[in-house]
């Protein structure tokens, strides 16, 4: 996460291609391609980058490089890497591999973190308290995600107050910060703006980032929504790379460079070249291209 202080016209953007959107290509990234994208991704000025997840190979094979990644990767200063943990042991990893910084991701669904993780929303919430610790032990800065905080492919609507609830755990951890992700691309923009209304006046000391899938072709009207309700975080992914797993085909996050060409021509600074970064993408999609032809563009 970017720790100085935000002006009003500038937000900061937390790169998710190289975990979000890598694990859901079904090609196998050579770790040399991935490794590449990574430094130029860094060297188009992103100064927080997921760079991976720390998550059994049976579940996610396409990350299961994690550890070489990130030993391979040019670290230059400044730039945060982080990678997503599942569980405890995620963390151990994570630590051995000498990280700066989590993500701990926990579903406003019911049902969705049952899917992903085998277990309740509050089952996964008791176990925050020792990865916090742990990670504070180990001086790993610890962020939380809320999947399906916007809606839920099983449950539907996923209320404010589930998000709060959520969102307040993870306050109590000692999180820097809290991800709401739409993580199968259900929001829209009214609902963007009334879920931040209640957040940032009741949870004013917690930072939101906000992460939108592009499922349905909005992504970017939703952070524009989001950004007129005071966010100033947001996660993207290089070349819009990522997708849904319960919309096959769909398209991925919303991409970084779309994000940042919004933002600087409305004269707010995210700190990247964009000439670099559109290059980058570029290079990006070709290195993973010769995906299935039913997957989208993304
Ligand atoms: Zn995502």
């Amino acid at each position: 996460m970017v720790r100085e202080e935000l002006s009003s016209k500038s937000i900061s953007i937390v790169e998710v291609g190289p975990r979000d959107g890598f694990q859901n290509v079904r090609k196998e990234i050579p770790t040399g391609d991935k490794v590449k994208i990574i430094d130029l991704l860094s060297a188009a000025g992103l100064r927080s980058i997921e760079a991976t997840s720390f998550t059994h190979p049976k579940w996610i094979p396409q990350l299961k490089d994690a550890a070489e990644v990130i030993r391979r990767i040019t670290k230059p200063p400044g730039v945060v890497f982080s990678a997503l943990i599942p569980n405890e042991k995620g963390l151990d990893r994570a630590i051995e591999n000498g990280l700066e910084e989590v993500v701990f991701v926990v579903s406003a669904s019911e049902a969705l973190n049952r899917e992903n993780f085998n277990k309740s929303t509050w089952e996964s919430l008791a176990e925050l308290s020792s990865i916090a610790e742990k990670a504070r032990r180990n001086g790993v800065q610890l962020r939380g995600a809320i999947a399906a905080s916007f809606g839920c492919p099983f449950e539907g609507s996923v209320s404010v107050e589930r998000v709060i609830e959520v969102a307040e755990a993870f306050r109590n951890a000692g999180v820097s910060a809290v991800t709401l992700a739409d993580t199968t691309g259900m929001a829209h923009p009214l609902q963007v703006k009334e879920l931040l209304s209640v957040l940032l006046s009741q949870l004013s000391d917690l930072p939101i980032a906000l992460h939108f899938h592009d499922t349905r072709r909005i992504g970017l009207v939703n952070v524009y929504s989001a950004w007129q309700a005071g966010a100033k975080i947001f996660e993207s992914s290089i070349a819009g790379l990522g997708g849904c797993p319960y919309a096959p085909g769909a398209p991925g996050n919303v991409a970084t460079e779309s994000l940042v060409y919004m933002f600087h021509k409305m004269g707010v600074e995210t700190g990247v070249n964009l000439d670099r970064l559109v290059e980058c993408s570029q290079i990006t999609q070709e290195l993973v291209s010769d995906r299935r032809p039913d997957q989208g563009q993304g």
